[in-house]
């Protein structure tokens, strides 16, 4: 692994159909809990599922409204701006390619997303590039594929401080807060007329601009 003492650049990717406080608190939990910059990244066209319900504008307004008023997380725009699907591994080539060899990129997951890993285009190539943290929630983890399985007992490292000690390569298990909340079940709450209050942040339900393309029959 190349050393390294920067200060880590972590990217959580997801199609934020909306932005909910699931995500928010497991991206503040990271932040603080692997002392590393953490992006919020919405894609343009998900290579794994069907495509987001409202535009990639609406998109970023919400996310911008639910991340004003604090600094630890941020926006990262650079797959909207790329057209075709957004592959992860080229997001983190274009960042390896920004940030040079020694910072530490780190590619946050969710479970689920975790466990499909080895379905994602040039997968491998990932490890090249950043470090993967897995936020699981204590609910029982699901089955991963052998594959995955292979690489976590090559790479799996029992403490944040291996994540600022190398550029890439390594693997961890970020223990996080268990929100139940998903996007779907806020947009089915918002195509029901119903209020997803307390599922999502105060200022995304001040403005009924923001959250109009889910209350609309589909595009
Ligand atoms: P949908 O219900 O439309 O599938 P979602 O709520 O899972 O959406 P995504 O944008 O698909 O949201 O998720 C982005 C990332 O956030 C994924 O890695 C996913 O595992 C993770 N995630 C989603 N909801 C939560 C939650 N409540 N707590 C922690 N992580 C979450």
């Amino acid at each position: 692994m190349v050393t390294s003492a920067s200060r880590p650049l972590a990217i959580f990717g997801g199609t934020f159909d909306p932005v909910h406080l699931g995500h928010l608190r497991v991206a503040w939990e990271a932040a603080e809990l692997l002392d590393a910059e953490v992006r919020l990244l919405p894609a343009r066209m998900p290579p794994h599922r069907p495509p987001p319900r409202a535009s990639a504008e609406a998109r970023v307004a919400l996310l911008r409204a639910a991340l004003a008023g604090q600094d630890r997380l941020g926006l990262d725009l650079r797959e909207l701006a790329r057209p075709g699907p957004s592959y992860s591994v080229d997001t983190l080539a274009e960042l390896r390619a920004e940030h040079g060899a020694q910072r530490p990129l780190i590619l946050l997951l969710g479970q689920d997303a975790f466990a499909g890993l080895p379905t994602w285009e040039r997968w491998t190539q990932l490890f090249d590039l950043a470090h993967i943290v897995v936020l699981t929630r204590p609910a029982s983890l699901p089955p991963w594929p052998d594959s995955l399985q292979g690489q976590w007992r090559q790479r799996a490292v029992a403490a944040p401080a291996a994540l600022h000690a190398a550029a890439a390569g390594a693997m961890f298990n970020l223990r996080v807060s268990a929100l139940e909340i998903s996007a779907s079940q806020v947009r089915a709450l918002l195509a029901a007329g119903r209020e997803p209050r307390y599922l999502l942040p105060d200022a995304l339900l001040a403005d009924a601009a923001l959250l109009a393309p889910y209350r609309m029959p589909p595009r």
